[in-house]
């Protein structure tokens, strides 16, 4: 299929947004920021407006984009909880968020999120919705404290997930570097697609996504 034409024909289909989500979008890409694709935005807006949590948690913030348009997609009484731990970062993300979150919906927290989700299991905090959004070969590492931090019938969506490294970031990458992020990645995708609590789908949408639900476990019959 030819996903540059598909790309074309579906974005004449999207809804409107805030003009301001477009241009942080454009000063992203401009920045070379590794900001969500448009399929990535469709299906978090999808998921959103069908599953409707009120507890939001985003891994890796970048900017705030993808923060605000997950707070364009819900109502006003929902809460985001969004961690990023660069400096340069944060600085860009709490203007935008000063700008354009006059409502204070999202809460930027500061810190390496091994150590803010580990705080985070600890307090007993849960969440209905958990966009994993960070370094890739780290996803294995918050694994244990996602499934604690991520409530029964919540819905996990982990980004980038076939990509080895981002262009931004393969120029500083050596391959053993490169070797170790896909082997960690491949390990997580395993986890989370043989795991007895999650129900996955790995889709080739924006630059690979997954989509997990947390359910009960199940029944011997039922698993496949
Ligand atoms: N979700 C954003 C893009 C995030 S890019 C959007 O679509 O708009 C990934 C971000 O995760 C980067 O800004 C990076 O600094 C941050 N990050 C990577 N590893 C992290 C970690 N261990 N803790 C906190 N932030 C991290
Ligand atoms: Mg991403």
């Amino acid at each position: 299929m030819n996903d540059e034409r598909a790309e074309v024909f579906f974005d004449a289909l999207r809804m409107e947004l805030p003009e301001y989500i477009n241009e942080l979008e454009k000063e992203a890409l401009r920045n070379e920021v590794p900001v969500i694709r448009r399929a990535t935005r469709d299906l978090l807006r999808y998921l959103l407006r069908v599953h409707r949590p009120r507890r939001i948690l985003e891994v890796g913030t970048a900017i705030g984009y993808s923060a605000l348009f997950m707070k364009e997609c819900l109502p006003p009484d929902a809460r985001i909880v969004t961690i990023e731990k660069v400096e340069m970062r944060l600085r860009e993300a709490e203007k935008n968020l000063g700008r354009y979150d006059k409502s204070g919906q999202i809460r930027l927290v500061k810190g390496d999120a091994c150590d803010v989700l580990k705080e985070m299991a600890e307090r007993q905090e849960r969440f209905d919705f958990i966009f994993m959004d960070a370094a890739k070969g780290q996803y294995l590492h918050f694994l244990p404290y996602i499934m604690e931090v991520l409530e029964l019938g919540g819905i996990l969506v982990s980004d980038n997930i076939l990509h080895d490294c981002d262009i931004l970031e393969s120029r500083y990458a050596v391959t053993r570097r490169d070797r170790t992020i896909h082997g960690r990645m491949r390990e997580y995708l395993y986890r989370i697609t043989h795991m007895d609590e999650l129900e996955t789908i790995c889709l080739s949408l924006g630059d690979g996504t997954a989509v997990s639900y947390k359910t009960e476990e199940r029944h011997e019959a039922e698993k496949t």
